[in-house]
């Protein structure tokens, strides 16, 4: 067996080269080795599960520093998991995004292994803090391409039919001489589909899709919060193999009263001098409307009272938050005759005891 290759070698960088490099570097050597650019080809599958494998070392902090000291040896039993290339392409994906194919061949991410899915298509969806807290049913207008109706998503004329591409004979990739060199690329003239269109179809101009409008209707459950994602199966971009998923996102409006954190509610209450030093019951505004809490005598500016299970119902189906009010004691700025004539007292009666 052939000793290894150091793996800053494999990935072309040097030795101080920070993360976003590496991933830079990987996903060089990965694309021009990649098996769909190479099919039978066993010295680019030896370079591209190669690459993984040193993407692995270096793309994690860790192990790159143990690599780092101590070379191939240190990281011997804690390497790669498993390495066939159908898993190095799982882990491109998750490393680089769904998109790492449609840049490979510049044509909506097909590869060679049968028919795909369609894209998943995300979409942000604003909520105000009431229809995330309880709920809500919402009717999303998505601008999707849809296969156009007028050819089947051929893309050709009704009657008539793609052709084989004369440029690469339906092989969807050529080869190019340069010097000594051969290079293989995408066809040019098919974008490596293997067939060419020769009359267009009207509706779509050729692409097999029209942009269209499409209402989606989405139920929104109670307790969603900023950055939580609903899945909607079916609902994304068209492929051979069935739709995508649409992946809404969701954004939270700020409260001007609540803030929330999780499942629980904070909020600002004011009580009243006399309240917090004799103590007794305020109303406060919930979500489930006014609700009587109970101000134990001496409390300060800061206290926060408790109302159990008045906060934001829970998404994985546990109980719910709590609600919590922090005291403000504002003093007041003016005094009636009255109320100045009391305090007085009560100020002598405190010099009295
Ligand atoms: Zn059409
Ligand atoms: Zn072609």
């Amino acid at each position: 067996m052939s000793e290894k290759r150091d793996y800053y070698e494999v990935l072309n960088v040097a030795r101080d080269a920070d993360a976003r490099t590496i991933k830079k570097a990987y996903r060089k050597v990965a694309l021009e080795f990649h098996p769909d650019r190479n099919p039978d080809d066993p010295e680019a599958e030896r370079r591209f599960k190669e690459a993984a494998e040193a993407y692995d070392a270096l793309g994690d902090e860790e192990k790159r520093a143990i690599y780092d000291r101590y070379g191939h040896e240190g990281l011997r039993g804690g390497g790669m998991r498993a390495g066939g290339v159908e898993d190095i392409l799982e882990r491109m994906s998750d490393i680089f995004g769904g998109d790492v194919f449609s840049d490979l061949f510049g044509f909506g991410g097909r590869r060679n292994r049968g028919p795909r899915k369609g894209k998943d298509l995300g979409y942000r969806l604003g909520l105000t803090f009431e229809e995330a807290v309880f709920g809500c049913k919402k009717t999303l207008e998505i601008p999707r391409d849809e296969t156009c109706g007028t050819c089947g998503g051929t893309g050709a004329k009704p009657g008539s039919s793609p052709v084989v591409c004369p440029r690469c004979n339906g092989r969807g990739q050529i080869d190019i001489n340069q010097g000594l060199l051969m290079m293989r690329m995408t066809c040019d003239v098919c974008g490596g589909t293997g067939k060419v269109i020769r009359d267009i179809c009207p509706t779509c101009s050729g692409k097999g899709s029209v942009r269209q409008i499409v209402q989606v209707e989405l139920n929104i459950p109670a307790g969603v919060d900023s950055g939580s994602r609903i899945r909607k199966p079916g609902e994304g971009l068209p492929g051979e193999a069935g739709p995508g998923d649409l992946i809404v996102i969701i954004q939270v409006d700020d409260h001007e009263r609540y803030q929330r954190d999780d499942v629980d509610l904070h909020v600002e209450e004011s009580v009243d001098f006399v309240t917090a030093a004799l103590g007794g019951e305020v109303e406060v505004e919930t979500l489930d409307g006014t609700q009587t809490m109970r101000v134990e005598p001496g409390a300060q500016p800061g206290d926060v009272v408790r109302l159990p299970g008045l906060g934001v119902a829970s998404l994985s189906g546990g109980r719910r938050g709590d609600f919590y009010a922090h005291l403000r004691v504002p003093v007041p700025k003016r005094l009636n005759r009255k109320q100045r004539k009391a305090l007085e007292e009560f100020r002598s009666a405190g010099e009295d005891a």
